[in-house]
């Protein structure tokens, strides 16, 4: 990496451009080495300018709350972009809801709950930002990004704008189709007006069944792995009948598997944990760990929901042996 010789090849911003900037503490796993450059825009025309103006041959890597990512101990090469200030303005009018791709989806629910529009519950407990509850098709008891989206605005690595519309985002199980795009705004539409009250108590109610389930509090990025039953067909998140990835992982006695400081969750085996000093070749590798031995007993191979960002670094190799 040479952020230096990097940084003089891009064009002058309102926003912030920072050399070699620690990854490890913006996302939820804490690991990772350095992005080569981080770009923080001002707003949506700095960014399209940014974009536009910078040579095609720089990797260009956008990240929200880095709630669902882990990032590589040998950093990110080229330029992270991450949203702030300045895209995260929530806005409500009827039934419809529009969001900066920054704003939490915890805040987009709990906005769209005091207007009393209903529809949006299942956002309360996801930790993620707009951008990449839209990349991800975030879902939650049945519910997803693809049942309330009417379109997103956003800009092309080459800083074209575009507005996307449901079948241009392909929206599939925890994924979406379009690539090398970056998300700058949402617009949402709830199912229907409801109290306010009414509308607090299903979130509240939401939120313990996820504590219960879940290690809400730990240094985790959510579901390590997709369901390979994809999409719930009955909406119920523990239905025996659904292909659960934890229920594989359990079968394969991966609970409680660990490879220094990375455990596969006790309290949910699908949640891949940092435990305290972790690093991302410990997490990758006890999750590539987990998909052999997933295989080996049932045939099935896993696909990862987590999105690996970055390179390894030269000497934390990811597919030594876990242990038990
Ligand atoms: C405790 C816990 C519980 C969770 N529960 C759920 C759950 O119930 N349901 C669920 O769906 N997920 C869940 N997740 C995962 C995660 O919260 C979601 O996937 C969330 O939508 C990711 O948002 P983010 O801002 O953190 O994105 P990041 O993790 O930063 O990025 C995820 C992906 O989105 C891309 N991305 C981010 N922002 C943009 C943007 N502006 N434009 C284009 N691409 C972008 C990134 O490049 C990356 O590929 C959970 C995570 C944790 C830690």
């Amino acid at each position: 990496m040479n952020a230096e010789a990097l940084l003089e090849k891009l064009p002058e911003v309102r926003g912030r451009l920072t050399p070699m900037a620690p990854m490890a503490n913006v996302t939820w796993l804490r690991v990772g080495g350095p992005a080569e450059i981080l770009f923080m825009p001002a707003d949506a025309d700095d960014l399209a300018a940014f974009l536009a103006a910078t040579p095609e041959d720089v990797p260009v890597t956008p990240i929200g709350v880095g709630s669902n990512v882990i990032i590589r101990d040998g950093g990110v090469e080229g330029v992270v972009i991450r949203l702030g200030r300045g895209f995260n303005e929530i806005t409500t009018e009827g039934l419809d809801i529009r969001a900066g791709a920054a704003a939490l989806d915890s805040k987009v629910a709990q906005t769209a709950a005091q207007a009393g529009i209903a529809g949006l519950e299942f956002l309360r407990g996801v930790p993620g930002a707009m951008g990449g509850a839209v990349r991800m098709n975030a879902g939650a008891y049945g519910r997803y990004i693809a049942d309330i989206f009417v379109e997103a605005d956003a800009i092309t690595r080459d800083g074209r704008r575009v507005t996307l519309t449901p079948p241009e985002m392909g929206f599939a199980y925890r994924d979406s189709a379009p690539r090398d795009l970056i998300y700058t705004e949402v617009r949402l539409r709830g199912g229907g007006a409801d109290a306010p009250e009414a509308i607090a108590a299903r979130m509240e109610e939401l939120m313990d069944k996820r504590a219960a389930a879940q290690p809400v509090k730990d240094r985790t990025a959510g579901s390590t792995f997709r369901n390979p039953a994809g999409y719930s067909s009955t909406g119920a998140a523990d239905d025996p009948m659904e292909l659960k990835a934890w229920a594989l992982i359990d079968k394969a006695g991966c609970r409680g598997l660990t490879r220094g400081g990375a455990i596969m969750s006790e309290k949910h085996s699908n949640f891949l944990t940092n435990a305290g000093g972790a690093t991302a070749a410990d997490l990758e590798g006890l999750g590539e760990e987990v998909r052999r031995r997933v295989q080996a007993h049932s045939g099935v191979m896993l696909e990862w929901e987590i999105q690996r960002i970055g390179k390894p670094s030269s000497d934390t190799p990811v597919d030594e042996a876990a242990e038990s």
